[in-house]
C-alpha cells in the first residue's frame, strides 16, 4: 500500500461523504454551464465569469479529496482560463467541452474501497542495554499483541526509527547515555530530536531511580511519562498501552471551511485518526465555536466568500487568551507568495488542497505533538498562570538542597479541589476553568514570592513553603480555604456557586528527604482529609498520633451559634473535634466510667449558674493522665468563681488565629 492511499476504513467513509455530496458537486457546475449556454456573451461578463469560476475553485479544491484528482485538474483548468483569458482566448478554449468532461468524470466516479486490510499492530521501540529488562519487556509486549523491537544503543535506535514508524518508544535513561553526571544539554537534545524525529510517537522513560532529578531529565527529552525501571515488564507494557489510549482521546480540532464536502471530509479523516472534530462553515460564529469548543489546534480554510482565513489568523495571533492556539491553513494555490502570506499571517502550517489523508492526519498530528511539548518545556501553566510541574520540581528540589545545608525546614502541600468533577458536569467547564485560573491566583496572591506554587495536574496544585514549619504553613492554606469557600462564582447570570479544596501537607526533614517521599506522604494525608469530608487540610501524622483514639479538641457549649464556627475553624486545620451541647453528655462521655479523659483539649463554653464551674471540677477529678487543656470562653462580665481560677481565658466572640495558636501550643504539649 502506498503511503499515500486513505486508509481502507477512511476510504469506506469517504464513500459514504461521496454519496452524500455528489450531487452538490455536480450544483456546483450549474454556473459554468449557464456561463456556456449565453456564450459568446457571456465571455465579457465580468460576474457570471467570476461566479463560475468561484464554484470551478470549490471543485478543484473537493475532488482530489475523494481520490478524484483528474477532475481537480480540469476544474483547475476552468477556473483559471475564466479569471485569466481575455474574451477571445475563453471563446478559443471551449469551456462547454471541458465542462461536459468535467461532469462525466464526477457522474462516473466512485469513491475506490480498499479490501479491509490486517489490523496494523502496534509497535513499540525498546531502547535498552540491559538484556534481560530488554527481553523482559519485549515478551511482555509481544503476549498483548504488540509488536515490539529492541535497540541496544542511541544510534540502533536511530537507525530503526528511520527504517519505519513506531507507535511507543520505551527509552531507558541510561542506554541512552543519560545519567545525572554527563547529563548536559546536548545530550538532552540529541534524545528529543530522536523522539521529536517520529511524531506522533508516544515515549516512555525508564528512570534507574525514582527522583525528581530523573523526572526533569524526562521531560526534558520530551518523555510522556516515566518509570522506575525496576518495575515489572507488564507494568511498562501497561503504560505504554495507557499513553496511546490518551494520545487517542485528547486532542480536539476546529475546522472552518465553507465548503461542507471539505468539512465532512477533513472529519472522516481526523476522526480516523481519533482527533475530535467540530466543523464550521460560518465564519461569523468562529469565536463563539472556539470558546465553545477550545480546541487544540484550528484548520481555517484560505478562501471563504467575505471572509479571509488570514484575517481570521491575524486575530487569533493578536487575541491575549487564544494566540498560542496553532493554525493550520487549506489552500488550493500554494504558490510562494500565498504560502508566504499564510506564514507571515502567524500561521503554523500549510496543507495544499486537495487534502491527501495522511498529509493532513500527519500534519495535525505532528503541530498537536510539538505544540504539547512544547507546552510541557515551558514553565508556567497556561490556564492559572502559575508554574508547571515540571519547572517546579526544579525550584523545589533546590530548596530542598538549600533546607538541608541550612537546617531549615521546608513545608509541602498538596491542594486537591473538592467534588470538582461535580463543578464541570453542573456548570459546565469553562465555569471549571475559571475556578482553576482564580485558585491559581488566589494562591499566587497569598504566599511569599520565594514560596513555590505549582499546578502538577487537573484540579491539583502544589505549594512549598521555604523555611516554614507545618503550624505555620496550615494556617496559611486555611487562610487561602477561607477566602476560596468566600468567593462566589457566577457562570451565568443568577447562578451562583462556591467550591472547597482540601490539602495534604508533609514537612521536610521530619517526615521525608526527598521530594517524592513527601509527595507520595502529602498525598495520603489529602486522602485522609478527604475522607473525613474534605474542606481541610492534614498533615501527616506523627506516628503517636496515628495510634491515639483522643479527639484532639471538644467543645462544650449550649450555643450552636458559638460552637459550630468553631468547630469549623478547628476542622479546616485538621483537628478531631466533638460537640456537646449539654454540659451532663460532655462529662459522660469525656470522663467516661472514671477512665481517663477522651479529649486532648475542652473549650468550654459558659453554663447558667455554677454548671460551668462544676464541670471544671469533675472534669479534673474523674480524669486521669494527661489532664486536658482546658480553655474557657469568657465573655464581658464573667463570674470570678474560684473553681475557673487558673484556666486559661478565651474573649468571646473568638479571634480566629489567636485561638488556634494557643490550642496548638496546648497539644504539643
Ligand atoms: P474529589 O473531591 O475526590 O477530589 O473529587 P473530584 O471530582 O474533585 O476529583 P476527580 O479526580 O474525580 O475529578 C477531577 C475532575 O477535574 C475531572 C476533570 O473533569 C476535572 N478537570 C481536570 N482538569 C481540568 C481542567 O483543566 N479544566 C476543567 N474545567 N476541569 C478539569
Ligand atoms: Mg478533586
Ligand atoms: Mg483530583
Amino acid at each position: 500500500m502506498s503511503p499515500f492511499t486513505p486508509s481502507q476504513q477512511t476510504s469506506a467513509m469517504l464513500a459514504v461523504v461521496w454519496t452524500r455530496n455528489r450531487d452538490l458537486l455536480l450544483h456546483r457546475l450549474d454556473t459554468i454551464d449557464a456561463f456556456s449556454r449565453q456564450l459568446p456573451g457571456s465571455a465579457s461578463d465580468q460576474e457570471l465569469r467570476s461566479q463560475a469560476s468561484g464554484d470551478a475553485h470549490k471543485l478543484a479544491g473537493s475532488l482530489g479529496m475523494f481520490g478524484l484528482s483528474a477532475g481537480t485538474a480540469v476544474a483547475r483548468d476552468i477556473e483559471h482560463r475564466l479569471n485569466d483569458s481575455t474574451p477571445d482566448e475563453l471563446l478559443a478554449a471551449d469551456i462547454p467541452k471541458l465542462a461536459g468532461n468535467l461532469r462525466a468524470l464526477i457522474e462516473a466516479f466512485q469513491v475506490h474501497v480498499e479490501e479491509p486490510a490486517p489490523e496494523r499492530r502496534r509497535r513499540l521501540l525498546i531502547v535498552e542495554n540491559v538484556p534481560h529488562i530488554a527481553q523482559g519487556i519485549f515478551t511482555a509486549a509481544e503476549k498483548r499483541g504488540i509488536e515490539p523491537r529492541i535497540a541496544a544503543d542511541l544510534s540502533a535506535a536511530r537507525q530503526a526509527l528511520q527504517a519505519e514508524a513506531f507507535d511507543v518508544l520505551v527509552l531507558d535513561l541510561a542506554t541512552a547515555t543519560l545519567n545525572l553526571k554527563s547529563m548536559g544539554e546536548d545530550h538532552a537534545d540529541q534524545v528529543r530530536d530522536l523522539v521529536l524525529s517520529r511524531a506522533p510517537m508516544q515515549v516512555l522513560a525508564l528512570t534507574s531511580v525514582d527522583t525528581f532529578e530523573d523526572r526533569v531529565i524526562a521531560a526534558q527529552v520530551g518523555a510522556h511519562g516515566f518509570l522506575p525501571r525496576t518495575v515489572p515488564f507488564t507494568e511498562i507494557v501497561d503504560t505504554c498501552e495507557h499513553l496511546l489510549d490518551l494520545q487517542a482521546a485528547q486532542f480536539k480540532v476546529l475546522t472552518l471551511d465553507d465548503d461542507p464536502t471539505v468539512l465532512g471530509a477533513i472529519k472522516v479523516i481526523l476522526e480516523q485518526h481519533a482527533i475530535r472534530v467540530t466543523s464550521l462553515s460560518d465564519p461569523r460564529l468562529f469565536w463563539n465555536a472556539l470558546e465553545e469548543t477550545t480546541p487544540d489546534l484550528v484548520i481555517l480554510d484560505l478562501e471563504m466568500p467575505n471572509f479571509s482565513g488570514l484575517e481570521l489568523c491575524r486575530a487569533i495571533r493578536s487575541d491575549s487568551q487564544w494566540n498560542r492556539m496553532p493554525v493550520l491553513f487549506l489552500s488550493v494555490n500554494s504558490d510562494a507568495q500565498t504560502v508566504t502570506s499564510i506564514f507571515s499571517a502567524g500561521a503554523d502550517d500549510f496543507v495544499p488542497k486537495p487534502i491527501i489523508d495522511i498529509e493532513l492526519s500527519t500534519r495535525v498530528r505532528n503541530r498537536l505533538d510539538r505544540d504539547r511539548l512544547y507546552r510541557t518545556l515551558s514553565d508556567y501553566d497556561q490556564l492559572t498562570n502559575v508554574r508547571n510541574r515540571r519547572s517546579s520540581n526544579v525550584v523545589i528540589a533546590n530548596y530542598l538542597r538549600l533546607a538541608e545545608r541550612h537546617a531549615l525546614p521546608v513545608s509541602l502541600v498538596l491542594v486537591d479541589l473538592d467534588k470538582f468533577k461535580r463543578v464541570n458536569d453542573t456548570y459546565g467547564h469553562q465555569a471549571g476553568d475559571d475556578v482553576l485560573t482564580y485558585l491559581g491566583g488566589l494562591l499566587q496572591q497569598s504566599f511569599r514570592s520565594e514560596d513555590v506554587v505549582a499546578r502538577w495536574g487537573g484540579e491539583e496544585f502544589v505549594i512549598a513553603m521555604f523555611a516554614m514549619r507545618r503550624g505555620d504553613a496550615i494556617e496559611r492554606v486555611a487562610y487561602v480555604l477561607e477566602r476560596l469557600e468566600e468567593h462566589e462564582f457566577e457562570p451565568s447570570a443568577g447562578t451562583r456557586f462556591r467550591v472547597s479544596f482540601s490539602a495534604g501537607l508533609a514537612e521536610f526533614p521530619d517526615d521525608g528527604k526527598d521530594l517524592h517521599t513527601l509527595y507520595r506522604l502529602a498525598d495520603e494525608a489529602l486522602y485522609r482529609a478527604k475522607a473525613a469530608g474534605g474542606r481541610r487540610i492534614y498533615a501527616v501524622e506523627p506516628e503517636e498520633s496515628a495510634a491515639r483514639s483522643h479527639t484532639d479538641v471538644a467543645i462544650v457549649s449550649p450555643n450552636v451559634a458559638v460552637s459550630a464556627p468553631l468547630r469549623r475553624l478547628l476542622e479546616m486545620r485538621g483537628y478531631s473535634v466533638d460537640l456537646y451541647q449539654k454540659a451532663e453528655d460532655a462529662i459522660q462521655e469525656l470522663a467516661g466510667a472514671g477512665s481517663h479523659l477522651r479529649a486532648r483539649s475542652v473549650i468550654l463554653d459558659e453554663f447558667p449558674g455554677s454548671t460551668t464551674a462544676d464541670m471544671v471540677q469533675r472534669l479534673r477529678r474523674e480524669s486521669s493522665e494527661p489532664v486536658p487543656a482546658i480553655f474557657l470562653l469568657v465573655s464581658g462580665e464573667s463570674s470570678a468563681d474560684p473553681a475557673l481560677e487558673g484556666l486559661e481565658r478565651v474573649a468571646k466572640p473568638c479571634k480566629s488565629a489567636l485561638l488556634v495558636q494557643r490550642i496548638r501550643r496546648a497539644l504539643a504539649r
